[in-house]
């Protein structure tokens, strides 16, 4: 399988390659020349599957010629040992008709898990095939730094920067990455947002000669390896259901529900995909107003979706516009420049067929948590509660079953953000055993400026020998 870039200026890459390259040379984002198709009866066929046999088949699809079925396997079993739950992605009814797809199980007890212990197992059989060390720098709204850390510390041949907003995600997100021992990790606290920490790290990439002499690869969720292995629960959960649903999905950088529409590609019957945001409303307004416009960035209970660039609306811009390169490449840097991008009446078209968006209010999402709480005696996370006060606003919880079924990503543990939680329903959600003693733990960061000069510095000291 080949992958071609959104931007149409850089060559087919392999698997292995857009693995280890993350972002394409031409600035833009890779995709696969074609998607690869799955029946219904295949599909069916998932249904009572173990899941790592299921993202074995679908990631197969993908890394052909790049890495054998045995390895493949080994890395799919590797990447799912350490989560707490044997089905992985547990499907739980919260309501006739309703239910929470839990993506939490993993090390990190956030979603970015699912993707990140496949990323990490694949990265270093590549890297160790093809020799030489790589660089990661990573953008964090929380949850990314903490799962490529607990994927990729300790591993040889890589060094993991981890840029997070200094004083905008949680105690727990920090301490899960700041009191990581192993040497290869790195964190930085960036003195601004995580759109200016995901505008350095696009910053570096564009500087060729640092990025290469770093070997500088990514592996935020503009590394199409993330979105193969995240299509795997769209599958399982509508294979678990015998009939197509509505996800609603909660979304900062487009990653999570990027990959519901590769699995609708690749054959997936899904009724719709909603897209479920908080203050940070850009994806909402470019659906519903048909402007996709960056704003000011808001600081809110679910911080890991306080973004205004969806790296991956790329994605789907380019599939939208029929993969038309030549109308992606100049929209996208035109929005670079101007932060703004008017959608021709075609894309939004496209985009309307698959997508609706609901943006919610902090108070909205408290009152998701607590009509969760009050209806199931089930505590969910604020990023969640997101997801469910959309899907309110489709319904209210308490109404008759819908036409398709309804099921709600549930991206978070809610022991990661224990103070939203606490705000809901006035007492904080019990500790779980992986939490346990973190804050006992020395924490190493550096506090640096948003200035990408000095984050250059910073990354050279610590990469001298
Ligand atoms: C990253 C994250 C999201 C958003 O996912 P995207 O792929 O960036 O849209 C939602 N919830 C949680 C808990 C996250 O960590």
């Amino acid at each position: 399988m080949q992958f071609i870039s959104t931007r149409g200026q850089a060559p087919p890459a392999s698997f292995s390659d857009a693995l280890l390259a993350g972002l394409a040379p031409d600035g833009g984002l890779y995709l696969p020349q074609s998607w690869p198709q799955f029946t219904p009866a295949e599909i069916a066929a998932f249904k009572g599957a173990r899941y790592q046999d299921v993202a074995f088949q679908i990631l197969s699809r993908f890394t052909q010629g790049s890495f054998s079925d045995a390895e493949l396997r080994d890395a799919v079993e590797a990447a799912y040992a350490k989560f707490d739950a044997s089905e992985i992605a547990p499907l739980v009814e919260i309501g006739e008709g309703r239910y929470l797809l839990e993506l939490f199980h993993g090390p990190t007890l956030a979603f970015k898990d699912v993707a990140l212990q496949v990323l990490g197992q694949l990265f270093s059989r590549a890297l160790a095939r093809r020799g030489g060390r790589a660089t990661i720098v990573a953008a964090t709204s929380g949850d990314t730094g903490s799962a490529a850390i607990a994927a990729l510390g300790g591993l040889p041949n890589i060094d993991v920067f981890v840029m997070h907003p200094r004083g905008r995600i949680s105690d727990v997100q920090r301490l899960q990455m700041t009191t990581c021992a192993h040497a290869n990790v790195h964190n930085i606290a960036l003195e601004g947002s995580f759109d200016d920490a995901q505008g350095i790290v696009k910053a570096l990439f564009a500087d060729a000669p640092f990025a290469s002499t770093i070997s500088m690869t990514a592996v935020n969720s503009i590394n199409f390896a993330r979105i193969a292995a995240q299509c795997v629960y769209y599958f399982t959960a509508t294979a678990q259901l015998g009939q197509p649903a509505s996800f609603v999905v909660p979304t900062g950088n487009f990653g999570d529900i990027f990959a519901g529409e590769a699995a609708m590609r690749m054959g997936l019957g899904v009724a719709r995909l909603v897209i479920a945001t908080n203050a940070n409303d850009i994806l909402a307004r470019a659906l519903n107003d048909g402007v996709y416009a960056s704003g000011t960035n808001h600081a809110t209970l679910s911080p890991s979706m306080d973004i205004q660039v969806a790296s991956n609306f790329e994605r789907a811009l380019f599939e939208a516009s029929g993969r038309d390169a030549d109308w992606t490449a100049p929209a996208m840097s035109d929005f670079a420049r101007t932060r703004k991008l008017e959608l021709p009446a075609s894309v939004l078209a496209e985009l309307r067929a698959r997508y609706s968006a609901f943006a919610s209010s902090d108070e909205q999402t408290r009152a998701a948590i607590g009509a969760v709480y009050k209806q199931t005696g089930r505590i969910i996370d604020p990023h969640t509660a997101v997801g469910v006060a959309a899907a309110m606003k489709m319904a209210p919880l308490r109404s008759q079953k819908p036409s398709a079924p309804v099921v709600i990503l549930s991206t978070a543990h809610p022991a990661k953000f224990p103070q939203a939680v606490k705000e809901a329903i006035g007492t904080a959600p019990p500790e779980p055993a992986r939490l346990a003693g973190l804050k006992n733990l020395p924490e190493r960061m550096e506090i640096l400026a948003n200035d990408p000069a000095l984050i250059k510095r910073f990354i050279f000291s610590r990469l001298a020998p």
